[in-house]
């Protein structure tokens, strides 16, 4: 334990998505056990849905607080996760990225009045920069993705492959990158596809400039699981970086598991439901908290998993507009015993952990992944936008410790997304399961689970790096008091 005069007291800033929040919580329960001092500042309703978690940290005597500010959006939209998707998205997005820039002034406020030695702030912050500097502390970044997608960004607006290719669906290599990464176009976002000059992509252009001139950036990945790409992000483009994650593995007993996040339904029911099941014979199915099906996607996917004659759990986000019925005829009776549909927020990580599940199906979300290979399951992708479609090609392709479903085409939301046909779907489910190709896969996940626990684990690469961050923000606070 620190003494009072060398504690840290560091600020978090997440962005108010659920996959940059969990991660980021985590992360300050990460530093709170070192000995830290947290403060996490986030709107009023993100500070109500992680309520529990907060308690429970409180609990476990750690020291962390939370400031809460207004993202000035109407009320049930600060959180954009609590939104309705079938709103307006295209107005709401617009809105949302730019009142982010209106919380500069509210955030510099409160990191007066309060004097913190550090600000970790998501990068869609890119202001945080100056705002940090302004207080004369160091800003690290944290995008919540991994260090695989990030290389392939830079490397991609660096030379702009993209450009030189002669259709949507031709493939490109990403160039310089280890490992012969192959790409479409229909794969990138759409700003980039069409050359536009968005809100957006200015925002893009802001965070990579935000990046060079910040402390370094922080991510929830670790050494093992991607080393060629922490060495070029650091070595080649020249980033400073620290890995400390798997994040999610700050929750070590099931009480913290379960109160990770929103509050889940269900789950009592599911593991009870799992409890039942063999080993490695259940697919979990779940799609991050913001990507959306269109009511064919979701008949078909019902179909593909009825075919692959897998025992699954299917989590379908919940949409207050939506009460309409889209599961085929007599689905659920059929299925009964053999597919739990969860409709909401599942304990994902419970989920995962528990013995009885053997793949994930996954929109490739960067906590997804890595929740998924700290449970040591292969998994299926289906990725649709963000980053995911580079995760992708770490989990298939780098790590082999997964199968594509097919989809190609860029969509924001998955709202526009290709039509993936339950064979696809089947197919996929079934090589991941069953057989000696997924054997070998599932050998791999394992043992990238077990690399994973030894990274946090007391010397590990995770757990180094974390330690000489910290000390590197000491020695950062000593020279500015002793100034
Ligand atoms: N999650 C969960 N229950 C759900 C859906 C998602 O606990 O029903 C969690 C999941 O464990 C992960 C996060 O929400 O930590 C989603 O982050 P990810 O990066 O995978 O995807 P995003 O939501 O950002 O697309």
């Amino acid at each position: 334990m620190e003494n009072e005069s060398n504690r840290l007291h560091i600020f978090f800033l997440p962005l108010v998505l659920q996959g940059h929040m969990i991660p980021m919580m985590d992360m300050a329960k990460t530093f709170a056990t070192s000995g830290a001092k947290v403060t996490i500042v986030t709107t009023p309703i993100c500070s109500t849905l992680f309520s529990r978690q907060i308690e429970r940290v409180h609990q476990l005597g750690l020291d962390f607080n939370i400031q809460t500010v207004k993202l000035g959006l109407p009320e049930d939209w600060e959180n954009l996760d609590a939104v309705t998707w079938s709103q307006n998205q295209v107005e709401l997005l617009d809105r949302f990225w730019k009142a982010l820039s209106l919380l500069r002034e509210p955030v510099l406020h409160i990191l007066e009045e309060h004097r913190p030695d550090c600000l970790i702030a998501d990068l869609f912050f890119p202001w945080a920069t100056d705002v940090a500097a302004q207080l004369k502390i160091p800003r690290l970044a944290f995008g919540g993705t991994s260090f695989f997608a990030m290389c392939t960004m830079r490397v991609i607006a660096l030379h702009q492959p993209h450009k030189r290719v002669s259709s949507e669906s031709e493939t490109f290599i990403v160039p310089h990158l280890p490992g012969e990464i192959k790409l479409t176009k229909t794969q990138l976002p759409e700003y980039l596809r069409q050359e536009l000059d968005t809100d957006f992509s200015n925002l893009a252009k802001e965070i990579v400039e935000s990046e060079l001139k910040g402390y370094g950036s922080i991510f929830n990945s670790f050494y093992e699981l991607e080393k060629d790409y922490a060495d070029y992000y650091r070595n080649v483009l020249g980033r400073k970086a620290w890995h400390i994650g798997p994040v999610s593995l700050c929750n070590r007993d099931t009480v913290d598991k379960a109160l990770r996040g929103m509050e889940a339904i269900s789950q009592h029911e599911c593991l009870k439901w799992l409890d039942s099941k063999k080993p490695n014979s259940v697919i979990y199915a779940c799609f991050g908290s913001l990507t959306k099906f269109s009511p064919e996607q979701l008949v078909e996917l019902a179909k593909g998993l009825e075919a692959s004659r897998q025992d699954f759990i299917w989590i379908v986000r919940k949409d207050k507009n939506e009460e309409q019925d889209w599961l085929p005829d007599g689905f659920e009776e059929r299925m009964d015993g053999k597919g739990l549909i969860i409709r909401g927020w599942a304990p994902q990580v419970l989920i995962l952990d528990h013995e009885s599940v053997g793949g994930f199906m996954t929109h490739c979300g960067w906590n997804s992944i890595m929740e998924g290979v700290c449970a040591g399951v292969p998994m299926v992708t289906w990725p649709m936008f963000a980053e995911q479609f580079y995760n992708e090609k770490l989990v298939t392709q780098v790590l082999q410790i997964g199968i594509g479903v097919g989809s190609k085409q860029y969509a924001d939301f998955g709202i526009g997304a290709d039509f993936v046909s339950r064979d696809d779907i089947e197919v996929a489910v079934r090589r991941i399961m069953a057989g000696a190709e997924a054997e070998e896969m599932r050998r791999r996940a394992k043992k990238l689970g077990e690399m994973a626990r030894k990274a946090v684990g007391e010397g590990g690469s995770s757990d180094s790096d974390l330690t000489s961050l910290i000390e590197e923000l000491r020695q950062h606070k000593a020279a500015r008091e002793s100034r």
